[in-house]
């Protein structure tokens, strides 16, 4: 399922030519200014590789959820930190349809950003005449944007499909390469820690890592629908009662490969932490709710973690938004790096995961920037924007 990369085209195909190129600079704005600009910094060697070989450079983003053109959306207001990122000037297209003309004059190694496609009903709509338009803006299409794979829209699918060569960028390569790659032919042990908030919306996670995997370390709200399931009480924590006969199910499925937690750190509510403690996860107090892995699991996962090489990651083990109920979460990170040290290939992916282990990316083999996407990869799902993609 190898993509042909954009490695993989001879200079002459790049010198002058204009690369379209899919990028996600679906960055968090604060105050109408980027917040984090992870995801602009993450596409920055696709584009100094094209720079480099002279080409010319035209980006297509979408940029939240417009329905129509919404100024609070638009992709100037990220423009200047582009600008920064890249250490060269951009040009605006504010509309493809009338942007031919911006693309041919930008000089060799010149750069243009077009504005949010989600501005045009086109771009979801996976419209083909849309995506003509977009094709219009370039020589050849790149396609970096991982994290907007999963959706068959005109600049991640239709573009594709009338570009050529439709290759993927360096972003796109790393995260098929561990995320395909390295879980499909892991370095034994694997193993996988889950949480996050639900079960439901990881079943398929699950079931389709379970034949994969030697053990999966279960932890998060996720867990308490397991502790249901075995029979214990769980108090206030978050729980899906609606989805105990699937934990059941998966408990059954899963033997000895699924690891619950040995206790939970529990507290009245996530305000009153200060009356925090280790309970056993069959005496969970009917008046605490479970916020966090305690000490004995924390240590138990760490053995596993630590003697794995391979580690899949999604899901953090507690409410790490609010110390000092993070604590877990960060056990496992720094047990990761750890298990990476000892040559280990830890991979970590989901939104929430990736935000968890922010400043310990270049200690871990690979964070993906694609949250649902890694999801659905994981499950085996085809991602349209990939499949689109010529096969090396
Ligand atoms: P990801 O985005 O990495 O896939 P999720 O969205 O599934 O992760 O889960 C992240 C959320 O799970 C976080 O907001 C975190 O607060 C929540 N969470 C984890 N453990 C618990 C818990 N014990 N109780 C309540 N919320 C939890
Ligand atoms: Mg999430």
């Amino acid at each position: 399922m190898s993509k042909r990369s954009l490695r993989d085209l001879p200079p002459a195909a790049l010198d002058g030519k204009r690369a379209l190129v899919r990028v996600d600079f679906n960055v968090p704005l604060k105050d109408g200014a980027v917040a984090d600009d992870a995801r602009i910094r993450a596409a920055v060697p696709t584009i100094s590789y094209l720079r480099d070989k002279g080409a010319r450079i035209v980006l297509l983003s979408h940029l939240g959820r417009p329905s129509g053109p919404d100024p609070k959306l638009s992709l100037r207001q990220i423009m200047r930190d582009v600008e920064r990122v890249l250490g060269a000037p951009v040009e605006f297209i504010p509309d493809p349809a009338t942007g031919v003309a911006t693309t041919r004059r930008l000089p060799r190694g010149g750069v243009a950003l077009v504005e949010n496609t989600r501005f045009w009903p086109g771009e979801e709509a996976n419209d083909a005449a849309f995506a003509q338009t977009l094709a219009a803006l370039g020589d050849f299409f790149v396609n970096d944007a991982f994290g907007s794979a999963h959706r068959a829209h005109a600049s991640t699918e239709a573009v594709a499909r009338l570009l050529k060569p439709a290759v993927s960028g360096f972003l796109m390569e790393q995260e098929l390469r561990y995320l395909g790659d390295a879980l499909d032919h892991p370095k034994r042990p694997f193993v996988a820690v889950l949480g996050g908030a639900k079960i439901s919306g990881k079943i398929d996670v699950i079931e389709a890592l379970l034949p994969r995997v030697d053990e999966i370390l279960v932890g998060g709200a996720m867990a308490s629908t397991f502790f249901l399931a075995i029979g214990f009480q769980v108090g206030g924590s978050l729980v899906e009662r609606d989805k105990e006969d699937v934990a059941k199910r998966l408990l059954t499925k899963a033997g000895a490969k699924l690891i619950l937690p040995r206790g939970a750190v529990v507290a009245p509510s996530l305000a009153r932490a200060s009356e925090r403690r280790d309970a056993p996860a069959d005496r969970i107090p009917a008046d605490c709710a479970i916020f966090d892995i305690d000490m004995a699991t924390r240590h138990d996962f760490r053995a596993r973690i630590v003697k794995a090489k391979t580690i899949f990651w999604n899901g953090p083990m507690g409410v790490f938004e609010t110390p000092p109920f993070d604590e877990g979460t960060r056990a496992i990170a720094e047990a990761l790096v750890e298990a990476g040290k000892r040559g280990a290939t830890t991979v970590v992916g989901g939104g929430d995961s990736a935000a968890a282990v922010a400043g310990f990316e270049s200690k871990l083999t690979h964070v993906s920037t694609g949250g649902g996407a890694s999801l659905e990869f994981l499950e085996g799902l085809a991602l349209p924007g990939v499949t689109a993609l010529e096969d090396a």
